[in-house]
């Protein structure tokens, strides 16, 4: 039901738990936060099988991206006028123009992917792991030509309701067309897959020379890892299998023939305040000070630890 895997990056199998989680089916009751003493990766050891995981996926109706669009129609609104002028596709408005350089920090901040159009058309995206789509709605709205690919059935007949293409299945069965894409988006989903080696081999197959491969991912070296051990909200046991941190996934993509066009950022957007206010509401004022106080002490002398890992590289 459960199996343990070799380390993503050096083929590894020795290293040391980082943290302990209890899962029924996991054998003896509980999984790993493992970190490998080979190269430092950290993934999660025993992991479950694609039967029971395909279970697990079916059970959590509220993980998946699948249910479509929820943004009030003035939320959506506001969400384009960031997400373009960051963006910059053709045509814009000249408000978005002129709101442009403030709107494209925030989306920087808000977003954890963002796609370059600059005036381009027919920009040719892909998206693994798109759920319904939605980033491709936006940019195939914006003249691009997009194409997503799910393990969700239900993920892709929604994206058909927006207008866009969803294949259903594993991204090298579906053997597309060798360098028929501009830009490759991987939000939050490479720490899903089995074999990230696998993946990007595919995706730098699929790349034309000089697209861009956009990656999201939880940070392995976040802070709140650590502080907050089993409730943090990106362990998401037990889907997530890689925590990659700047160093090993700058390592991985390079291997695969990609260069970072900048240092990896990592980011927070649950920040402390605001968490310490939801928290005080439904668990108490006390254990929530006590939880900001282990983060803010945490976040000392950890500056790249925020939740997210963020990188842009070029395909070579
Ligand atoms: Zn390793």
């Amino acid at each position: 039901m459960w199996s343990q895997a070799r380390c993503a990056q050096c083929g590894r199998t020795s290293g040391r738990t980082i943290l302990a989680v209890p899962h029924p089916d996991a054998p003896d009751g509980i999984s790993h936060v493992f970190q490998c003493d080979g190269c430092g990766l950290r993934r999660l050891d025993p992991r479950p099988n694609p039967e029971p995981l395909s279970r697990y996926y079916a059970q959590a109706t509220g993980y998946n991206a699948f249910a479509g669009r929820r943004r009030s129609p003035r939320a959506q609104a506001v969400w384009e006028f960031l997400r373009d002028g960051f963006s910059r596709p053709a045509n814009l408005p000249w408000l978005t123009r002129l709101a442009a350089p403030l709107t494209a920090g925030l989306a920087d901040w808000l977003f954890d992917i963002n796609i370059p159009i600059h005036g381009r058309t027919n920009l040719r995206v892909l998206e693994v792991g798109s759920g319904y789509g939605d980033i491709l709605i936006y940019l195939k709205a914006r003249g691009c030509s997009v194409l997503g690919t799910d393990l969700s059935a239900s993920g892709a007949a929604k994206a058909a309701d927006y207008g866009v293409e969803v294949r259903v299945g594993n991204l090298a069965d579906l053997k597309l067309p060798a360098q028929s894409f501009d830009a490759v988006i991987l939000c939050h989903c490479l720490e899903h897959v089995p074999d990230p080696n696998a993946e990007l081999a595919e995706l730098h197959r699929l790349l034309a020379p000089g697209g861009q491969l956009h990656i999201a991912v939880p940070n392995g070296s976040a802070t709140r890892l650590v502080t907050d051990g089993v409730e943090w909200m990106h362990l998401s046991h037990p889907f997530h299998f890689w925590f990659f941190d700047r160093e090993n996934l700058v390592a991985l993509v390079r291997r695969h023939g990609f260069e970072p066009i900048a240092p990896p950022v990592t980011t927070t957007r649950h920040h402390a305040w605001g968490l310490w206010r939801s928290e005080a509401f439904s668990t108490g004022l006390i254990p929530a000070t006590r939880r900001l106080l282990r983060y803010l002490r945490g976040s000392i002398g950890n500056p790249q630890g925020g939740d997210v890992l963020r990188l842009v590289s070029r395909r070579v």
